[in-house]
């Protein structure tokens, strides 16, 4: 009895995860694996060699001015609610908003010189439903992701499934209404579902301009992205619930 007593305590033991890190800079390189080679003291170094310093994040800035110049160091200010329940967000807690135009730029490409859509391919979004392919950027893991998200949604049951095409879009080289940043269909890692299941802080601004929160997106389609490393536009208070966008360093833990 003792042994066996011993050998599942032991087992437990094992199972636990080592201290689980909050997302952060050193997590870049996992989260875009042959993307970004290391995190060499402030530095991002991509794995062609291109360095970026990832700035600093001053506590003192405003939401808007962390909007329009957010440094790789602010991406990380807001920690994503990975699995919480689906509660209005606190005013201007938008998780994933604050991207740095340079990090992504490399990453993905810059859209407004061409080099996006060179690095697009064809992903078949739920082919057994909706039978269409979207065009997704194949670097940092984007497109391979959303393969697997595909797979998943296309064994929920059609009333569930049906919030998920057909899509609204992916790649538009576009900015975001207001930041004038590069919004992240811009690089080709996001994806707008089913314009009949959406709700947009900009539609429902109530009586003195306050927010009311609204959403119809299914759970189950929220947790299917983010287990693949997509956030959801849905956890933000300027929401977007059709929104998901690829963002695998806010969930890395
Ligand atoms: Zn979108």
């Amino acid at each position: 009895m003792r042994g066996v007593a011993a050998i599942g305590w032991l087992m437990a033991a094992l199972s636990v995860p080592a201290a689980a890190a909050e997302p952060s800079l050193s997590l870049l390189p996992q989260a875009y694996p042959g993307a970004v080679a290391t995190i060499a003291d402030n530095t991002i170094v991509f794995a062609d060699g291109f360095r970026l310093d990832a700035g600093s994040s001053n506590p003192a800035a405003s939401f808007q001015d962390i909007l329009q110049h957010a440094s790789v160091r602010d991406m990380f200010r807001l920690s994503y609610p990975l699995g919480a329940p689906l509660l209005p967000p606190p005013v201007d807690f938008d998780p994933g908003r604050f991207r740095n135009k340079a990090f992504f730029d490399h990453l993905y490409g810059d859209c407004r010189k061409g080099e996006v859509e060179r690095n697009l391919v064809a992903v078949p979004w739920l082919p057994l439903s909706a039978g269409r392919s979207v065009y997704v950027n194949q670097r940092g893991g984007a497109a391979a992701h959303l393969r697997e998200v595909s797979a998943e949604l296309e064994r929920l049951p059609l009333a569930i499934r049906r919030a998920a095409y057909p899509i609204a879009g992916t790649y538009a080289c576009r900015s975001v209404a207001d930041s004038g940043q590069p919004s992240m269909h811009a690089y080709g890692a996001a994806i707008d579902l089913n314009l009949a299941y959406s709700d947009y802080w900009l539609w429902q601004a109530g009586r003195n301009g306050a927010i009311q929160y609204r959403n119809r997106m299914p759970r189950e389609i929220i947790d299917a992205f983010e287990r693949h490393g997509f956030i959801w536009g849905g956890r933000w208070y300027h929401y977007d619930t059709m929104h998901f966008e690829y963002r695998p360093e806010l969930l890395a833990r």
